[in-house]
């Protein structure tokens, strides 16, 4: 069928604040990846691969033209329980993978706040979770990938073998072909559970020398900040750090290997499940979430430190059920979420909260998380930190908190920083450029050169971003 004549739908970024229609497919295997792609090419139609959508922008949008919806190729291909490698198709999710390698004691190593994303949208956004600082992203989990280019070659990639696609490919916001396979290490776990402990932090100096202190023996390590809190209070909050278990420390755990075993239970803090987001709606304005963040903090001195065993999924994934994304309506929210150098990152953090304050645009959310450098081409991943910011966006601030941004970016780009298209929604070619610098962006725009000469492949991110236009 002509791609005109295609279905159409909206589509979204998660935060709901960029919407377009485009006509879509969705194939079930690697022919039909390809045949769409050279319709759209015969018609003069641009190409953007989509996984779940999870992502907060417009990274996995393409107004007006075709969108790839990758989630019918959903197949496990190989699964090897004594050595913990899989190989799926880039439909497969993240709840796909536990629920199927739990119970032989797997896990899938690198997991994001949610577990409906794909793994082809994990890879080509190269995904952290909150223990980046110890494991890396999702590409350092890849062992291989098949990669279909728009021009019809499927590349082997690795990192021996077609090693520059491999680099590029992952962290490359799927610019470069459609990743139709992928190997994965998952993550050998004894318990079903982690040993958790959390503390309340005064301030961001605190919160800095925390996450110093523990990275060498944590596993996994996360803070909230609350953004609303000033002066002395400046980026208090309560910092989590998980812990593996051993089989002999936790005997008990290994029935939490069941994954049925592994559901959240029916209230958070006192209230049913299915009321939590409704009921955090109704703070969803800036008194209210004041009094929310204010809230949150005094709980957590009443017991500054304490320590429990949590499941692998509530620790994970209770922003899947507590979901705060419909009561942000109409407009929606954005993320923003730097990268920042650990020897700048605080003073940069400290400068972007007291700008949120000073401009009366407070963030409602604040989470910082801890990385290493990786060896993907654009990859957001540095030796430093993240601050990950949500904003509502309503037809009173859309303008203020735009330019807000911008001025947020020039702290960051003078800090040394970077950004992550899995969450952007401000960023400006200059901002792009500017961040990756012109050596790594060159390579990049080579290398897609040759997998995609006819430039088939755009998002709207990709097209706002500049990825192909010099500057
Ligand atoms: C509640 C929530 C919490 C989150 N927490 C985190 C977190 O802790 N850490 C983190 O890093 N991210 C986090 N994210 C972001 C999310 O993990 C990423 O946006 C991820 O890329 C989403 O995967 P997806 O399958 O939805 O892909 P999409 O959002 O649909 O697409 C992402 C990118 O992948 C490309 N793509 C998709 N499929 C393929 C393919 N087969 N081949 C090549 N390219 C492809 C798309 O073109 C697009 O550029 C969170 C998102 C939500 C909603």
């Amino acid at each position: 069928m002509p791609i005109i004549q295609l279905p159409r739908r909206v589509f979204d970024g998660w935060g709901y604040s960029s919407r377009s229609v485009s006509m879509f497919v969705k194939p079930t295997s690697a022919d039909e990846v390809q045949h769409a792609m050279r319709q759209a090419a015969a018609e003069g139609f641009s190409v953007a691969l989509r996984g779940a959508g999870r992502s907060y922008g417009d990274a996995a949008m393409n107004g007006g033209n075709l969108v790839i919806d990758m989630t019918s190729m959903r197949r496990v291909l190989a699964w090897d329980p004594a050595t913990g490698v899989i190989d799926v198709e880039p439909g497969v999710t993240i709840e796909d993978l536990w629920r199927l390698c739990l119970k032989d004691g797997w896990w899938p190593a690198v997991v994001p706040g949610t577990m409906f994303p794909t793994v082809g949208g994990c890879a080509a956004m190269n995904i952290h979770g909150k223990n980046q600082f110890a494991l890396g992203g999702t590409g350092d989990q890849v062992l291989e990938a098949d990669l279909l280019t728009p021009t019809g070659e499927l590349l082997r990639i690795s990192r021996t073998e077609n090693a520059d696609f491999f680099h590029a490919a992952i962290s490359g916001f799927g610019m470069l072909g459609t990743l139709t396979r992928i190997r994965l290490q998952l993550k050998h776990l004894e318990s079903g559970r982690l040993a958790v402990e959390q503390g309340c932090m005064r301030d961001l100096d605190e919160q800095f020398d925390y996450f110093e202190a523990h990275r060498g023996d944590s596993d996994y390590l996360v803070s909230w900040v609350d953004c609303i809190a000033g002066g002395s209070s400046l980026g208090r909050g309560q910092v989590h750090r998980a812990k593996y278990l051993h089989a002999d420390e936790d005997p008990d755990g290994k029935v939490l290997l069941d994954p049925a075993r592994q559901d959240l239970p029916g209230t958070v803090m006192g209230v049913p499940r299915s009321l939590v987001g409704a009921v955090l709606g109704m703070f969803n304005f800036d008194l209210g979430m004041r009094l929310v963040n204010i809230g949150k903090y005094y709980a957590s001195r009443v017991s500054p430190t304490s320590a429990f065993r949590q499941p692998h999924v509530a620790f994970h994934f209770l922003l899947d059920y507590v979901t705060m994304r419909g009561a942000y309506q109409p407009g929606g929210f954005i993320q923003y979420q730097p990268f920042v150098p650990k020897e700048t990152a605080k003073q940069a953090f400290k400068d972007i909260l007291r700008l949120n304050q000073s401009r009366g645009i407070p963030s409602y959310l604040g989470v910082m998380k801890r990385y290493r450098p990786d060896t993907f081409l654009l990859s957001h991943a540095l030796d430093g930190y993240s601050l990950a910011l949500d904003y509502p966006v309503t037809a009173q601030n859309r303008e203020a908190l735009w330019k807000m941004c911008y001025d947020m970016n020039e702290i960051v780009l003078a800090a040394g920083g970077r950004f992550y298209p899995a969450k952007d929604s401000v960023l400006r070619p200059q901002d792009f450029q500017r961040s990756w610098g012109q050596e790594r962006i060159s390579t990049f725009r080579a290398l897609r050169h040759r997998a995609d000469p006819e430039r088939l492949l755009r998002t709207e991110w990709a097209t706002r971003v500049g990825v192909d236009e010099a500057r």
